[in-house]
């Protein structure tokens, strides 16, 4: 199934305040990972940041569904292009 499809069944099926929720918990999942990631140096885990960031795609994508595409897209280039701003000016 296409992947926009499955994360609309997900919205569908458990409501949007709990794909909010769910959200939050795995964006906490994948700061907690990188903040082991970067103070556990003897023991990092590679696989599990990648995990964590995969679940962070899947919640983030929903939350583009559900507070509107054209709208997160648009300030998605706005940040981008403040960014390369701020590269340029080398700040
Ligand atoms: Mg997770």
């Amino acid at each position: 199934m296409e992947k926009d499809k499955i994360c609309k069944n997900a919205i569908q099926k458990w409501g949007i305040e709990n794909q909010i929720l769910k959200s939050v918990e795995e964006l906490n999942e994948l700061s907690s990972e990188l903040i082991k990631y970067l103070n556990d140096k003897a023991f990092r885990n590679r696989k599990k940041v990648i995990a964590e960031i995969a679940d962070a795609y899947v919640v983030l994508r929903q939350l583009e569904i559900m507070f509107g595409e054209d709208d997160c897209k648009k300030q998605v280039e706005k940040k981008l292009e403040k960014l390369e701003g701020i590269i340029q000016k080398g700040g």
